[in-house]
């Protein structure tokens, strides 16, 4: 059987990464889009959730595209409809959020997927399946990259629930809680706001694994120039690094893995196999650390930065 689905929100990464990724998945097809702006090409259009779902009875499953502030009640409302779920990351603004879908899925018999789309990049399993057997002694996180390039127009990231540089920086700690084969929890960590926003621009976290290995991650929107996205690992038995966002795997300081990426597809293949199976997926941990770091951060105003 081939899923049926309404994607919300056409807008960056609905075009950049789940239509051409859909395209090349075997058993789901896009058939209508819910935009207010925007337009798919060969399918049914909708100005919103309320209007697809109730032109299209025999949707399956709805894709959310959204910004995160926006997500809850939409998620909510196709859960109630029948759907099965597709969340973009992060799952939702709040942990509470998550949660109260996950609780509704089950009690709904569908499928929610809160995607991680870096969890997925070509290096992680084998970083996981390399750090499975050894000892950690220190995990360090570089993840700096240049907000004007990579999120112009989108002021819905600099507003409260939008996340700030925790946006990105979400999709470390995804690869991070997916490699490391034991809880990690947030120690402290500071926050620098810019004076005009509401939402961080750079971020210190302080964290460690459950048997006290330190783990550092900085966080920054303001590198220009070559971007980073880099996670480091000691162990007592050699030292590990992803880089390229997990695409990139060095071992000893020799290439493993380098790999173009191909992290949408991976996902749609586990969303039709998610929902065959009726299935959920819906992991918060990244989320409950982002979570923490504003519950317990220090708050850094900054200058003002004009995006
Ligand atoms: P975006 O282009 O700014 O927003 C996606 C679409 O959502 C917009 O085109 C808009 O469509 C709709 N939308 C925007 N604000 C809304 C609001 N307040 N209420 C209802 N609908 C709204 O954002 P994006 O870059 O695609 O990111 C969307 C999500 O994907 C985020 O959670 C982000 O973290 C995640 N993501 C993004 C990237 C990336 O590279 N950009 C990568 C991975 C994941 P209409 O105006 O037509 O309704």
């Amino acid at each position: 059987m081939t899923i049926r689905a309404g994607l919300v929100g056409l807008g960056k990464i609905a075009r950049d990464q789940h239509l051409p990724a859909i395209e090349k998945t075997a058993g789901i097809e896009v058939v209508a889009v819910a935009s207010r702006n925007a337009q798919g090409e060969g399918v049914s259009n909708y100005p919103n959730l309320d209007a697809m779902l109730a032109g299209e009875p025999e949707l399956d499953a709805v894709i959310l595209c959204q910004p995160p502030q926006v997500r809850y009640q939409a998620a909510r409302q196709a859960i109630l409809a029948g759907k099965h779920v597709f969340l973009e990351k992060p799952p939702g603004a709040t942990v509470s959020e998550v949660e109260a879908l996950v609780a509704l899925a089950k009690a709904r018999n569908v499928t929610l997927y809160a995607s991680w789309h870096s969890r997925y990049a070509a290096a992680v399993a084998q970083a996981k399946a390399w750090l499975a057997s050894r000892t950690i002694e220190r995990i360090d996180i570089q993840w700096r990259e240049d907000v004007r390039h990579w999120h112009p127009g989108q002021p819905w990231i600099w507003e409260a629930g939008g996340f700030g540089v925790f946006d990105p920086g979400i999709n470390a700690l995804s690869i991070l809680t997916e490699i490391v084969p034991e809880p990690v929890t947030l120690l402290s960590a500071s926050l620098e706001v810019p004076q005009n926003k509401d939402a961080p621009i750079g971020a210190a976290l302080k964290m460690a694994t459950a048997s006290g290995a330190p783990v550092e991650a900085v966080f920054d929107w303001r590198q220009t120039g070559p971007q980073t996205w880099d996670i480091a690992v000691e162990t007592g038995n050699g030292r590990l690094l992803l880089s390229e966002g997990g695409n990139m795997l060095r071992l000893d300081g020799e290439v493993q893995v380098k790999a173009p990426d191909e992290e949408y597809p991976a996902m749609y293949r586990r969303f039709v196999q998610l929902t065959a199976d009726k299935a959920i997926d819906a992991d918060i941990a990244p989320l409950r650390l982002v979570a923490d770091a504003f519950l317990c951060g220090r708050h850094c105003p900054t200058t003002a930065f004009e995006d």
